[in-house]
């Protein structure tokens, strides 16, 4: 596999680089970094160890490590990026299924987290999982498996469905257009492009009680 791409978004004090996608499921990291106080945050954990440790390397600062939600290739890198960094991983307030050896902290629904100048607000997006979380920063929103190009996460369980585009809906398609949305997986998007996307959805929904994978078009 070659290098991942290496996307970056800069606002004002804010620096925004994606790592990814890469490893064997296209999974994302980023890095989110105050240019003022060099102080990072990072976004999840995914293979491939190599260009993240590069890119934690560049990038300098990581003070924070967010994980999205609790699904393993989330996960992966985690030894590796501690090692590196020393920094506490947190979780959102309702996830399941990690190691409590693993959490140095949880965060709530609403809870911001500052990064130099820069205040990152986690949003409570479940669906994909319980406590899966999206981080909004600025001009765009990270938003782990909750909501990807071209579609929501996968589901696994009836009802899920439902809980997933509820999230969607009322947390992340009120945000502006322009949006950026990086996802935990591929290519990103932006919230008009899914907000589109959802409405075409809603002229042929899933049946009641259908859970698993989602995709609309992508107008
Ligand atoms: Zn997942």
């Amino acid at each position: 596999m070659g290098d991942p791409e290496l996307t970056v978004i800069e606002d004002g004090d804010v620096r925004i680089v994606k790592i990814g996608p890469m490893g064997p499921y296209n999974n994302n990291a980023y890095i989110v970094r105050s240019l003022g106080s060099g102080d990072s945050l990072l976004v999840d954990m995914p293979l491939e160890e190599a260009p993240l440790l590069a890119a934690i390397a560049a990038e300098g600062g990581v003070r924070t490590i967010v994980a999205t939600h609790w699904h393993q290739d989330h996960w992966l890198t985690y030894d590796a990026v501690r090692r590196a960094t020393g920094a506490p991983v947190l979780v959102g307030s309702r996830e399941v299924n990690i190691p409590e050896e693993r959490i140095d902290g949880r965060l709530d629904d609403g809870a911001e987290l500052r990064v130099g100048a820069a205040r990152v607000t986690v949003m409570h997006t479940p669906g994909h999982t319980v406590g899966s979380i999206s981080l909004r920063i600025g001009p765009a929103v990270i938003t782990g498996d909750t909501l990807f190009d071209g579609g929501p996460g996968k589901t696994f369980a009836g009802g899920d469905l439902e809980t997933i585009l509820q999230s969607i809906n009322a947390r992340l398609l009120p945000m502006p257009d322009a949006t950026a949305v990086l996802p935990g997986h591929g290519a990103n998007t932006t919230i008009g492009a899914s907000r589109r996307g959802y409405a075409e959805y809603g002229g042929h929904p899933k049946p009641a009680g259908y859970f698993g994978d989602v995709e609309w078009s992508r107008p």
